[in-house]
């Protein structure tokens, strides 16, 4: 319950800082029972496009809170570029 609540709190904060597209919505709805899955937009520099990627919990607040970056980079899971897709910090 609190993974969940968690998730849905990082959702909905990146809800609304960003233009969310309407395949984001729907890349989200179908991860809504994963809990421990944070569904998130990012931009692939190699596609030149956004991309969705599902972040494990732990990996997103080891990244996020433990590295303390502004910024996390992921592979895309569309053209498998390593740190292709920049996904901006939101807190
Ligand atoms: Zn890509």
């Amino acid at each position: 319950m609190m993974l969940y609540r968690m998730k849905l709190s990082i959702e909905r904060s990146f809800e609304s800082m960003h233009d969310l597209t309407k395949e984001y919505e729907e890349f989200r709805f179908r991860l809504r029972g994963k809990y421990q899955k944070i569904a998130l937009e990012g931009y692939c520099r190699t596609c030149d496009l956004r991309r969705n990627v599902a972040l494990h919990y732990l990996n997103y607040v080891k990244r996020f809170i433990l590295v303390a970056k502004n910024e996390i980079r992921v592979k895309c899971p569309i053209c498998k570029t390593k740190d292709s897709i920049i996904i901006p910090y939101l807190f």
